[in-house]
């Protein structure tokens, strides 16, 4: 399997959203897992590797109701889905 873009370079994989294969010059490694640069840029994860993100401490406080609002929302909307129609 040789890269889309780079014809005669073996590609290091293929793209997780769209499969294209692609050289390692063309992947973009995002939330664990490789896309190819158009995707990347499509999941906002396209940004140049020489300026990485700042770290920015989380306060463990707002990471918990950040973490119960999105339980209390998936829950809510189960519930909606799951309800049968009146
Ligand atoms: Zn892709
Ligand atoms: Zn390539």
């Amino acid at each position: 399997m040789e890269c889309r873009e780079h014809p005669g370079v073996e590609a290091a994989g293929g793209c997780a959203r769209c499969g294209k294969a692609g050289c390692r010059h063309c992947l973009t490694m995002a939330a664990g897992a490789l896309f190819c640069r158009s995707c990347a840029t499509l999941l906002g994860a396209g940004a140049p590797a020489r300026e990485p993100a700042p770290r920015v401490p989380v306060d463990p406080k707002k990471r918990m109701s950040a973490a119960w609002i999105g339980a209390v929302v998936f829950l809510i909307w189960g519930m909606a889905t799951v309800s049968p129609p009146p």
